[in-house]
């Protein structure tokens, strides 16, 4: 391809809504063009990196064993509604109707469309296994659409879905696709973790989330410093503490009055305690109905065990005027002692307090010298509190260390959720209708550029690995003269995807767009090509090399093809 002839709009400036490198590179690098929050135009080298991400996915799924298909967009809600789906997606699904009058939605995942392609031609255990993937746009009405490609709207994904006879062989199935995404995103050149992780909006028990290590990133991941252990802190189980001894020396638990302290800061002044030796109350409507999660006061709760130890299909913090009238607690002050009928559910750390504070459950008072062992001890306990740094990792005496991560890719064991709901069943060799074992597996196809770049990137633009940039080399024509030329048509022989920038540019444009768009190895003729010199630059290091022309085709063509892989690139000495 000539510079010349591509449309490659980059520009100076940041577009205003972009905070994060990677937005504001893909926009400046003419990448991407916004339409609508969260809704993006691909432009030439935005679908070039796209399409190499696509060709790299669609080789490991198919050398895995998975077959592509491809499957609509728009869905009939009949589908959602057999799942149960279509009442508790909540807002992200975009629901629409056809002209006459029939309820579709934009397909945000696509667990419903292939359980109903498998029940209909799927039939026999003979034909199990099988793993059915698409490369497809879905859409999502994210309520917080951010950073261009990273939490789009409309966005591209590829989702597998595998079908099997037993819960041993859907296990089976999930190590394979497990695998296929550790090369995926080796072979991207991505610094990545595989973490355990919730199962979300979509359900089943086990899962992995891959994810990219950045410092941008929103989700936030723990690992252990001595085992192997790494999990989202939404997932992230915490151990129970040892057992603790009651105190005989503190006396029964007792109110005191404590005026204006409906915080925990406020209350630790008062009664001169620290945050980790009171309790705090967290008020949630629970499927409509009120419940309160307690943890010490220098602990968060994390809302994915609290909602699992309540049970509740939806969660939601509760509006305190609310949460007053239907339980007549004061929040504020409300204690885990003395809550009456009001479902609640304690942290397992709290257990292990000695002498604790909590609220009185009565206005502008508190209650001290709580043991819970001694006057909780018939309460609820679940590990309801967010992992920290420095927690004890539950699989071994290590560490939790944290990170911030991307998700561009999530497999889960689903089991037979989609498949009992829809009746998907297939003849055993007992001659039994079953319900399938299922697996699905998400990677975030357009996600993938912008945690590239966020791992990627310097002041002058991006970085990108070789496998995903535009173009793998380019050829720079500074100083007019034909070995530019002839040096673009032997590396495109030479299979390498190639880039001659002939525009009629000062050399300071086409050095500062080469390395905006982030080319990982620069090739630049100028001033010395008469003695057959050119100037060889890799990106990602800033080194840069001069070289005789004669063999440098060959010894770009070996650097190349190994960076491919996802290595670095590397030329060796001058
Ligand atoms: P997140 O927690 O980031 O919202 P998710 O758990 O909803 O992700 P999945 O349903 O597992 O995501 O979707 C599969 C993959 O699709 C994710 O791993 C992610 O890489 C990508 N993805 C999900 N939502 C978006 C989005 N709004 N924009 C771009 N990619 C997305
Ligand atoms: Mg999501």
């Amino acid at each position: 391809m000539r510079a010349s002839q591509l449309h490659q709009p980059t520009l100076r400036e940041p577009p205003k809504d972009a905070e994060v490198i990677s937005h504001q590179y893909l926009v400046r690098g003419g990448y991407i063009r916004r339409v609508a929050a969260g809704i993006y135009s691909f432009l030439p080298l935005g679908v070039r990196s796209l399409e190499k991400v696509k060709t790299i996915v669609r080789q490991e799924m198919n050398r895995a064993g998975a077959q592509e298909v491809f499957m609509p967009a728009i869905v009939p809600a009949e589908l959602w509604q057999e799942s149960g789906r279509w009442d508790f997606y909540g807002p992200e699904l975009l629901r629409i109707k056809d002209r006459k009058q029939a309820d579709f939605c934009v397909g945000p995942t696509h667990e419903e469309v292939v359980v109903d392609l498998a029940r209909k031609d799927v039939r026999s255990y003979k034909q199990l296994p099988v793993n059915f993937y698409q490369i497809q746009t879905k859409f999502r009405d994210e309520m917080r659409p951010r950073a261009g490609l990273m939490r789009g709207r409309e966005f591209v994904m590829k989702d597998a879905y595998s079908f099997d006879a037993t819960q041993e062989g859907a296990h089976k199935s999930y190590k394979v696709m497990y695998d296929a995404y550790q090369r995926i995103f080796t072979r991207l050149g991505l610094d990545f973790r595989a973490v355990e992780a919730d199962t979300g909006n979509i359900g089943g028990s086990m899962s992995h989330e891959f994810q990219v290590l950045a410092e941008s990133g929103e989700d936030n991941i723990v690992s252990c410093d001595s085992c192997d252990f790494a999990a989202n802190v939404e997932k992230a189980p915490l151990p129970e503490h040892g057992f603790v001894p009651i105190d005989p020396n503190v006396g029964p638990a007792t109110a005191v009055d404590t005026p204006g302290t409906k915080t925990i800061d406020a209350l630790c002044k008062l009664l001169k305690v620290a945050p980790r030796d009171t309790i705090k109350a967290v008020l949630y409507m629970a499927d409509d109905q009120p419940a309160i999660a307690f943890v010490r006061g220098d602990r968060e709760v994390n809302e994915v065990k609290v909602k699992q130890a309540l049970g509740a299909k939806a969660l939601f913090l509760a509006d305190a005027e609310w949460f007053a009238k239907a339980t007549g607690l004061p929040p504020g002050y409300v204690g885990a002692i003395g809550t009456g009928s009001v479902k609640t559910v304690l942290d397992t750390e709290i257990r292990a307090m000695t002498r604790a504070v909590a609220g009185a459950n009565e206005k502008q008072k508190h209650t001290v010298d709580i043991v819970p062992a001694r006057d909780l001890a018939n309460a609820t306990y679940a590990d309801l509190r967010m992992a920290l740094p420095g927690d004890p990792c539950p699989r071994c005496t290590g560490k939790l260390r944290a990170f911030k991560g991307i998700e561009v890719g999530h497999v889960f064991y689903l089991g037979q959720k989609y498949s009992k709901s829809m009746n998907a069943t297939f003849l055993d060799q007992d001659s039994v209708e079953k319900p399938f074992e299922m697996g699905c597996y998400g990677i975030g196809v357009s996600r993938i550029l912008s945690a590239a770049i966020e791992q990627n990137n310097d002041a002058r633009g991006i970085q990108w690995p070789v496998s995903i940039a535009p173009f793998e080399v380019a050829v720079l024509a500074v100083d007019p003269s034909d070995l530019a030329e002839k040096l673009y048509v032997e590396l495109q022989d030479a299979n390498i995807d190639v880039l001659l920038d002939d525009r009629e540019e000062r050399p300071g444009v086409k050095f500062a767009d080469a390395d905006l768009i982030g080319y990982p190895l620069q090739i630049i003729v100028g001033r010395k090509a008469a003695e057959g010199i050119v100037e060889v630059k890799i990106r990602k290091t800033g080194q840069r090399l001069e070289l005789p022309v004669a063999g440098l085709v060959s010894r770009v063509k070996q650097a190349i093809e190994t960076a491919r892989g996802g290595k670095p690139i590397e030329l060796g000495a001058a």
